[in-house]
């Protein structure tokens, strides 16, 4: 199967659904087997900072939201969690927080040496930076960055995230890469209005951008968020048909396979949802080390539960997957 321009993944993308199981998603499958072992991947997930000063109109987090208890975790903290992580053999961590520009860059190198003085793999979701700032993560010890372009239509992008606009993400992404890092990087499935048409050309910028991992899931309404009262949640069913086109057209990259299922109440680590995704192509899930007080406030979209490392292991036996730190 050979997809490669936009008509092939927006053939995909309105198949039938049946006709999809049937042919793409085991095609997908495979190709995970035969090019990364059919691995899947455990990563710690630590959410340290939720306090942002940005506005996406999609975004629990966003700034003046009123829905969530703000919380920033000190630096020595976070490097606890880190050794607990390891303690249980994880050995990649993705570190998470809102864009905060109060707490402190200083603190966040800090974080990155001392982590990765554990033996990390590292990947760091921190917003929009500098060259100089994302040379100095690198330079810390930092071997990924997550920043999503979001969509791939610049309109879009300067409408729905208010705080920035689509150059400077883009800037921004090109610096990343720039810096040695490796790119994370895609879009939200299926929000208001967006067309297949436009997840092609998402999907296309990913495969362009050459990135190491897809943090993608699908649009999913945080209360209170403008958005939310323009439709939602986004299509299941569309979310992993772009996993398995991740996998056909990027053969070694991670996917995300923290998605939901058909009750979201469960989050992202809904069993359905995750061996959904596992099944047709994806490989990462997250253990969370953030305490569940405070999970709850990490809230990006509502219900972002995502569970800890035995639920990992529960999904590597259920999925037949080898299970890798
Ligand atoms: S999506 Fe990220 S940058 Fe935008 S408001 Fe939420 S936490 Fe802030």
């Amino acid at each position: 199967m050979i997809v490669e321009t936009k008509q092939d993944i927006v053939d995909v993308l309105q198949m039938p659904y049946d006709r999809y199981l049937d042919i793409v998603a085991p095609y997908a499958k495979r190709i995970h087997e035969e090019n990364n072992q059919n691995a899947l991947t455990a990563t710690a997930m630590l959410g340290y900072d939720n306090i942002c000063k940005n506005r996406c109109l999609y975004c629990g987090m966003r700034a003046g939201s009123t829905n969530i208890k703000r919380y920033r975790i000190a630096r020595e903290d976070v490097v606890a969690s880190a050794k607990a992580a390891a303690a249980t053999g994880l050995r990649r961590i993705f570190l998470i927080s809102g864009e905060d520009p109060k707490y402190g860059f200083d603190n966040l190198i800090y974080i990155v040496e001392e982590i990765k003085a554990l033996g990390f793999h590292i990947s760091l979701a921190c917003g929009e930076f500098s060259l100089e700032q994302y040379n100095e993560l690198r330079a810390a010890g930092a071997d990924e960055y997550v920043l999503k372009f979001e969509m791939s239509q610049a309109d879009i992008f300067d409408r729905l995230n208010p705080s920035t606009n689509f150059k400077k993400r883009m800037q921004s992404i090109d610096w990343i890469k720039q810096s040695g890092m490796r790119l994370a990087s895609g879009n939200i499935i299926d929000y208001p209005g967006q067309t297949d048409e436009q997840i092609a050309e998402d999907i296309l910028l990913m495969k362009q951008l050459e990135i190491s991992w897809a943090p993608i899931i699908p649009y999913l309404p945080a209360k209170g968020t403008p958005l939310a009262s323009e439709g939602g949640p986004g299509s299941l069913e569309k979310t992993l048909k772009e996993i398995s086109l991740l996998r056909i057209m990027m053969p070694s990259v991670n996917i995300t396979a923290q998605q939901p299922g058909k009750n979201l109440a469960n989050g992202l680590a809904d069993p359905e949802g995750n061996l959904n995704a596992l099944n047709v192509g994806a490989n990462m899930l997250f253990a969370d080390m953030l305490p569940l007080a405070l999970a709850r406030n990490f809230s990006v979209v509502d219900n972002r539960i995502t569970l800890g490392l035995e639920h990992i292991r529960n999904m590597a036996e259920r999925s037949g997957m080898t299970l890798i730190f």
